[in-house]
């Protein structure tokens, strides 16, 4: 569904990514580990068009996506939560969302998602009237994910969802990832809480200073010593 191929990204002259080349097929949940600085959201902005790749191929659903418009990616199905939730602080809750479907036209297929984002976070629904900037910050990022519900992509990109939520929102939100993709969705997922997100993901891809340094199923990165050692707390 998504490849990437041999991609290199810069800020200036910094190099931020690698010749990276990663696969993602439809259906699955993929994550992505790694360190802080290590060039997960880098590269998630890139595959949302807000970073162009200086070389390398980026192709979704068989056509090449690289440099295209943020826009136009959006339109082919990909859709963006990015690190640090930016929902509109000026709009209703309800107005966030409804942003979120704003390129669709099926009235009864929207109205039916929100009912659905609502009965996934009741909490959305009670402050339905609330100015989105006066939420607290895990009702913000319960907020990032349901207007990205609403957009029915076919592909979310998610970029740290859990960053910052105590526990029990932590469980919520990977509960959610899961329930989206049994609906169809096709998830990538940057996290630096690696042991939930190889417990919810099918493979991972582990990204050290803007390379990809080890890929495979979930269940041999869990048991992989390098990763272990490094991301799963020894
Ligand atoms: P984190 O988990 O800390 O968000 P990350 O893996 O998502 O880390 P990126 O945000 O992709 O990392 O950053 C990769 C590298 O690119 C870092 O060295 C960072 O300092 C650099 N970088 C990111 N944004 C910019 C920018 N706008 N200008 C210059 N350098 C940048």
């Amino acid at each position: 569904m998504l490849k990437v191929e041999n991609i290199d990204v810069f800020y200036g002259n910094i190099q931020a990514l690698h010749n990276v080349t990663i696969e993602v097929n439809e259906g699955e949940i993929v994550t992505l580990i790694g360190a802080n600085g290590a060039g997960k959201s880098t590269l998630l902005k890139t595959l949302s068009g807000l970073l162009k790749p200086k070389k390398g191929k980026i192709e979704f659903l068989g056509k090449s996506i690289s440099g295209k418009a943020a826009q136009t990616i959006v339109k082919s199905g990909i859709s963006h939560v990015p690190e640090g939730r930016r929902v509109f602080s000026n709009l209703t809750v309800e107005e966030n969302l409804e942003l979120g479907a704003f390129l669709r036209k099926d009235k009864a297929g929207i109205s039916s998602d929100l009912n659905k984002v609502y009965e996934t976070f009741p909490r959305l629904l009670e402050r339905k009237k609330q100015l989105s900037g006066t939420l607290s910050g895990g009702e913000q990022q319960m907020l990032a994910i349901g207007r990205a519900i609403m957009a029915k992509p076919k592909l979310v990109l998610l970029d740290e969802p859990s960053m910052g939520l105590a526990p029990l929102m932590v469980q919520t939100i990977f509960k959610v990832i899961e329930e989206i993709n049994n609906d169809g969705a096709t998830v990538l997922l940057v996290e630096q809480n690696a042991h939930m997100a190889l417990s919810v993901a099918n493979r991972g891809y582990v990204i050290e200073t803007g390379k990809v340094v080890l890929s495979g199923p979930s269940a041999e990165l869990q048991s992989s010593e390098e990763v272990k050692l490094a991301y799963l707390g020894g």
